[in-house]
């Protein structure tokens, strides 16, 4: 399993909805403002419940392909 988090930023991508990443990538990224999604098997279950913070989540691109949509 890994630990993912929710961008608060919504604009610090190109498709201005809030990206998912792991906790790995959100560090890397040096992503400031994040909420806690918690541990999940892959990142499509990850972004499932990381719209419960905002309805427009979706995986990020590079850690998190599976659940991209853009
Ligand atoms: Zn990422």
């Amino acid at each position: 399993m890994k630990l993912y988090y929710i961008n608060n930023d919504q604009t610090r991508n190109p498709g201005l909805h809030h990206e998912v990443h792991t906790s790995e990538h959100a560090a890397e990224l040096r992503i400031s403002s994040k909420k806690l999604v918690g541990y999940y098997d892959n990142e499509v279950q990850a972004v499932q419940a990381a719209k419960s913070f905002y309805n427009d989540a979706d995986g990020c691109a590079i850690c998190c392909p599976r659940a991209h949509r853009g």
